[in-house]
């Protein structure tokens, strides 16, 4: 029984007043001013514009002017802009269903006008002057302009303090409204953008000759070089756009942009298509990086499923799923499995049968910590060794062989108990390290195995020390930031101190990495600067870092951590694996799967027949 409502008389039904209605309206369509942005660029792209300038001020917060060079409306319309269900762009049911326009609900100036102070100034090209329009008093003036509409949004969620209340800091809600401002500009190559923040230009992309120059110019020249063009017609669907390569992917999905006929949308299926075709070359959360656009017949799909249409419904989702799979597996032309034939064999752990006869997959399924038990167990192997700690200071270069470590006898030495992975015999594509042990052949994923390894040297050095011992950068390594990179770098300045970075703005759109983990010395410091601010933009308060930390040196691990195709001496091999002995939890790597596997002689006779 609901006690507020039986306390209460009932009240008549009525109708909700106008002003109330917008407001509701704009509860679904106005959630921040990036929202907004986005609203007055589709009306800007609509009217046929093709230069656009952005300009916020406080992060948007209080105010928001999008001027465009378009058709403009003619004073007679301009009342009618601001009202509810009021649009140039749909007349019937049918033109619904067939919609190539970016707005057509009619709602989005009168729901923006219900929560913020809006004027429209706008000149058609046969009127002689501009006229402009108040939203709240409805006062009409002329003005002075070229042909062309300018919005012009001010404090919004004025008189709704509590909305106003869930927005983030000014450098947030900068980051969201020039992603906005991005999303528009990597759809429409045709048009240029600008964004100015309190009267300094942040960003700008001029009129592009074709979207693949578009997308270097917003992704920048690592993007291009990173990933794979693509432009194919697959089943229902037109495909072009670029897919990045598995090496890099990153730890959030920030960087995944699609679009249906022209729209930036936000799908699951189709996010689903496009990471299955990633699913034999990218491990466990890493995300890959895309941009592409989807072109479909209008008919097969409902835009007009969401108020702000960034979710779209497709007749045969199953069918574009798979056709969008298959183009992007082809633009990435995965190689296939590898050829060594292995039988499936009784002592090997459950994840390590092959999936299909005569190949080896590299990523079996999932390798349960349970099944990794048992067979460790079935091994004699400890499960978990002991763990000096290990200084940070002995991390810093990891691939330098300690006294202790460096044995690279064979032989008798290989039944070594001490050493139950063996000692190394050869490197195999780049990848394995093939080691021989009492059993017979160990496999070790060395990039796994390491990742490991550093994982657990930066756990145990924050804990002991709580913070990781940091190294500064001769030179500091600049890089071309996002806004919301800087945004993050400054917020959590004392959360990236904690884990051995420093990372300072160098300019409006650059960021230098001037310190980081002296254990990870070894790697690209802007790659790890990158994934770590993704990964805190995504955490948020720094209360949370602390929960998330485990995650985050897991992040900083992997880029630490020896690539492949590395040549390694039979020294550097063996100190791995003499690492990986001493390292708790070093059969797994950080995404569950397994660092190393045995194949046992008695396997490897059952392969060639040989009775014993
Ligand atoms: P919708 O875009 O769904 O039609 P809006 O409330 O966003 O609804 O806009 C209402 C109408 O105002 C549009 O249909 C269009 O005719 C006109 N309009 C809005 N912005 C512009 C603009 N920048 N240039 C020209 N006309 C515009
Ligand atoms: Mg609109």
């Amino acid at each position: 029984m609901n006690a507020v409502l039986s306390a209460r008389a009932r009240r008549p039904i009525r109708e909700l007043p106008d002003e109330l209605v917008s407001q509701i309206a704009a509860g679904e369509v106005v959630e921040r001013p990036a929202s907004v942005v986005r609203e007055l660029l589709d009306n800007a792209l609509d009217a046929g514009a093709t230069l656009v300038t952005v300009r916020l001020a406080a992060g948007g917060v209080r105010g928001i002017a999008v001027e465009d060079d378009g058709a403009g409306i003619p004073p007679d319309e301009l009342p009618l802009a601001l009202k509810r269900h009021a649009t140039s762009k749909i007349a019937s049911l049918a033109e619904l269903e067939s919609v190539g326009t970016m707005g057509f609900r009619g709602e989005a100036l009168a729901a923006i006008a219900s929560v913020a102070e809006l004027s429209i100034t706008s000149r058609t090209r046969e009127a002689a002057h501009a006229q402009r329009i108040d939203a709240a008093s409805g006062e009409m003036s002329p003005a002075a302009r070229a042909p062309g509409t300018t919005v012009e949004v001010r404090e919004l969620f004025f008189s709704t303090p509590a909305r106003r209340k869930f927005l983030k800091t000014d450098a947030t809600e900068l980051a969201h409204c020039i992603e906005a401002v991005r999303r528009h500009a990597l759809a429409r190559p045709d048009v240029s953008f600008a964004v100015w923040h309190d009267g300094r230009l942040v960003e700008q992309w001029r009129a592009a000759e074709s979207a693949e120059r578009r997308l270097a110019d917003v992704f920048g020249p690592e993007f291009v070089a990173a990933s794979r063009a693509l432009e194919v017609a697959r089943g229902p669907l037109a495909v072009r756009g670029r897919v990045g390569v598995p090496d890099a992917a990153r730890a959030r999905a920030d960087q995944q942009y699609l679009f249906v006929n022209g729209r930036f949308v936000r799908d699951r299926l189709l996010a689903h298509g496009v990471r299955s075709a990633y699913e034999d070359v990218l491990h466990g959360g890493r995300q890959p990086v895309y941009a592409l656009f989807i072109d479909i017949d209008p008919a097969r799909v409902d835009v007009n499923v969401h108020p702000t249409k960034i979710e779209v419904r497709f007749r045969d989702s199953r069918e574009v799923h798979q056709a969008l799979r298959h183009a992007v597996e082809d633009a990435l032309a995965l190689p296939r499995a590898g050829t060594i034939a292995v039988a499936p064999a009784s002592g090997l752990p459950p994840s390590a049968s092959p999936a299909a006869p005569g190949t080896w997959h590299r990523d079996g399924p999932a390798w349960t910590p349970a099944a990794a038990a048992a067979w460790q167990a079935s091994l004699a192997l400890p499960t978990s060794t002991a763990t000096t700690p290990l200084q940070a200071a002995e991390a810093a270069a990891p691939w330098q062989v300690s006294a202790t470590a460096a044995s690279s006898g064979r032989g008798t030495a290989a039944r070594d108990t001490d050493h139950p992975l063996g000692f190394a015999i050869a490197q195999l594509g780049g990848v394995y390290i093939l080691a021989e042990n009492a059993h017979g052949l160990v496999i070790v994923d060395m990039h796994a195995a390491h990742e490991r390894i550093v994982y657990e040297r930066l756990k145990a050095s924050l804990d002991t020390a709580q913070a990781i011992e940091s190294q500064p950068l001769l030179i500091p390594a600049a890089f071309a930031a996002t806004a919301e990179e800087i945004a993050t770098a400054e917020a959590h300045a004392d959360a990236l101190a904690q884990l051995g970075l420093e990372i300072g703005a160098l300019g409006p759109a650059t960021l230098a990495v001037r310190a980081r983990p002296a254990a990870l010395a070894g790697g690209d410091a802007v790659d790890l600067a990158r994934s770590v601010l993704a990964e805190l933009a995504q955490v948020g308060a720094s209360r949370a870092v602390d929960r998330a930390r485990h995650e985050l040196l897991a992040t900083m691990a992997c880029h630490g951590a020896v690539r492949a195709h590395r040549r390694l001496t039979v020294d550097e091999m063996n100190a791995l694996l003499r690492d990986m002995e001493r390292t708790e939890r070093a059969d797994q790597c950080n995404h569950g799967r397994p660092t190393w596997r045995q194949v046992t002689l008695k396997e490897l006779d059952a392969l060639f027949l040989r009775g014993r």
